[in-house]
């Protein structure tokens, strides 16, 4: 048994930027988009679908693996999930937009491909660990998680997804899914495409407290927010603790407010960056002008979304209409899947 991320078998696992091929994301619903979300996967996805053949869905049962008691929760995420990424721009007239738990083959494959995947590489994989420590609280410990590795191989391959958008850090879980591939084309044939990672630039979008901007830390500003809630969170930024008094110096190096202006501010962001570091600029004024400029950038997303929340059942129509779509490339996986393994 080969273990995951042997060196040996690394070569092409990950794409060329311009790489061609058919792409697969997914998100999950645990609540609403932020802008670190906005940043490093929506606006990848909206550039994605124009020139890739694309499939997105809502990953509502790998949900389930950490919330599997909040199933209360789901239907209003999903909904809402949908309708913030077609108001992002996401268009379901041209990519594959769809929700996990509509195409139950998942779960048929999912269990198919957990016959071949040795447990020692799933229980390797750092990514268990962790979740099991930081959600120590929560009886996370279970064979959903565990398997997470395994769901997410279904859901590339049962598509024929041959590229994954990943950050750098993230190509190792990837190479897991190539992996479990690789072991089940050896036992059943060629059936399985092997998916390579996409390697996509997303910056870095830190939260009012200078980390990573994350719901579970609670940093985040909301993409949905309204104007006096983008103040006031902006408000709440830290900032170059040197930074004082006015006149003080500052390190925009170091602020959140300066590496959020890089994603909003490209008008003012030279100026910012002279005037932070002469002292002349206050932060007050500083963050000011970043809660403008914020608002006003979200002012047309906030309108579409406010509109498709006009027609409540568009959300499922859409979703209908993409299970409908994926159906013929699911089938099609199933039943070369089905007969490899001499099935019924
Ligand atoms: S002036 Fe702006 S960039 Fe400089 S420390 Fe204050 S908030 Fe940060």
């Amino acid at each position: 048994v080969t273990p995951p991320g042997d060196d040996a078998h690394n070569e092409g696992a990950v794409a060329a930027l311009d790489a061609k091929g058919r792409v697969l994301t997914g998100f999950r619903p645990t609540g609403p988009l932020h802008v670190g979300h906005w940043f490093g996967n929506v606006m990848n996805m909206v550039r994605l679908q124009e020139d890739h053949e694309a499939f997105y869905f809502i990953a509502d049962w790998h949900m389930l693996t950490t919330h599997y008691d909040r199933t209360a929760e789901l239907p209003g995420n999903v909904r809402s999930l949908a309708l913030d990424l077609v108001a992002a721009g996401v268009d379901p007239s041209r990519v594959t937009f769809y929700r996990q738990s509509d195409v139950k083959e998942v779960a048929e494959l999912s269990l198919l491909l957990g016959m071949i995947t040795p447990l020692g590489w799933l229980e390797r994989v750092p990514t268990y660990k962790e979740r099991l420590r930081d959600m120590a609280e929560r009886d996370v410990a279970n064979l959903g998680l565990l398997g997470y590795p395994v769901l997410q191989t279904v859901d590339i391959t049962i598509v024929r997804g041959e590229l994954v958008p990943v950050g750098e850090d993230q190509v190792s879980h990837l190479e897991l899914s190539r992996e479990i591939v690789r072991r089940f084309n050896r036992h059943y044939g060629d059936v399985l495409v092997e998916p390579r990672a996409l390697l996509s630039k997303a910056p870095s979008v830190p939260g009012s407290d200078g980390r990573k901007m994350s719901k579970s830390l609670d940093n985040t500003i909301d993409v949905r927010d309204d104007e006096d809630a983008i103040r006031r969170k902006v408000r709440s930024f830290i900032t170059d603790p040197q930074k004082v008094r006015l006149g003080d110096p500052g390190r925009p190096e170091i602020c959140p407010i300066f590496a959020l202006h890089g994603l909003f501010s490209p008008d003012i962001y030279e100026w910012t960056e002279e005037n932070c570091r002469s002292g002349a600029l206050p932060c007050v004024e500083c963050k000011g002008n970043l809660a403008d400029r914020i608002v006003a950038y979200y002012a047309p997303f906030r309108e579409r979304r406010d509109e498709l929340d006009r027609t409540p059942e568009v959300a499922e129509t859409i979703l209908a209409e993409g299970q409908a779509k994926v159906r013929a490339v699911v089938e099609d996986t199933m039943k070369a899947v089905r007969g490899a393994m001499s099935l019924g």
